[in-house]
């Protein structure tokens, strides 16, 4: 799943690819999308910037028209030199300049909007965990407000709380900040609601340094394995780095994601 560091890292990527030059092809094709006369509309605009806003991507256009777009679990953007060529599996939109092409796979959310029109499906979106101004003691502030009976690790996941934090980044953050996934926000100190906002920022920021990899945890220099990379996501029944317990996993909230914690650090 895209968590909120892939996105701005496609963020850097695509728009060092394509801003600043004529679209000189726009090429559509998923079917779907044709109602929406994207070519038409877009054929030599020039891309201002790509912002990504949790898992959002904007795509801002000299003309004031955005292009958004939600990879969801299985979506992709990919860079390619206009001299490649692009392969066709799965593809959904293209954007050429004579430089660049930039091509979009799999949906599922791809939406074109008229310059002012409000775009709805970011409005909600809490503070992003990664943008420069993010601030931990709101981000705290913002998950001690809502229902106090959710559990942890299923409202840092809600996007209207802080935005960024995927399925990785929750069993990380939290067992980075020493709080079990299970409590309750209205259990919350203010310093740990505090923890929690300043380490998922800390832990995206990591990613997006890592081009989009996910490496939350450095083994000591020597001793790593493949696939050392994280403190307790993925690694059910292993021991806890910290304190040797086996690492429990066990799916949290409506959407059943699975949650790995250390029930003696996280206790
Ligand atoms: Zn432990």
């Amino acid at each position: 799943m895209p968590e909120g560091q892939v996105s701005h890292r496609n963020a850097i990527v695509l728009t060092r690819a394509i801003a600043g030059d004529p679209l000189v092809r726009v090429d559509v094709a998923e079917p779907r999308l044709g109602p929406q006369r994207i070519a038409e509309r877009l054929e030599g605009d020039v891309l201002d910037r790509m912002e990504a806003r949790g898992k959002h991507h904007l795509f801002v256009f000299r003309s004031g028209r955005v292009l958004h777009s939600h990879l969801r679990m299985g979506g992709v953007w990919r860079a390619y030199p206009a001299t490649a060529e692009v392969p066709r599996g799965g593809l959904w939109l293209a954007l050429a300049t004579q430089q660049a092409v930039v091509a979009q796979y799999r949906g599922p959310v791809l939406r074109l909007y008229e310059p002012g029109e409000p775009l709805p499906a970011t409005q909600a979106l809490g503070p992003d965990l990664l943008h420069e101004q993010a601030d931990p003691a709101a981000i705290g502030r913002r998950l001690l407000g809502i229902e106090p009976t959710r559990q942890v690790g299923d409202a840092v996941m809600d996007q209207r709380v802080m935005s960024g934090i995927g399925n990785v980044y929750k069993s990380e953050t939290l067992f980075l900040a020493g709080i079990d996934p299970w409590r309750a926000v209205g259990s919350l100190a203010p310093h740990e609601a505090e923890a929690i906002g300043a380490i998922g920022s800390e832990l995206l920021a990591i990613g997006v340094r890592d081009r989009g990899r996910i490496r939350t945890y450095r083994p000591p220099l020597g001793t790593a394995r493949p696939g050392e990379r994280t403190w307790v996501y993925g690694r059910r029944g292993r021991p806890c780095r910290e304190c040797g317990t086996p690492v429990r996993s066990r799916g949290q909230g409506d959407a059943n994601r699975t949650t790995y914690w250390c029930a003696r650090c996280q206790a």
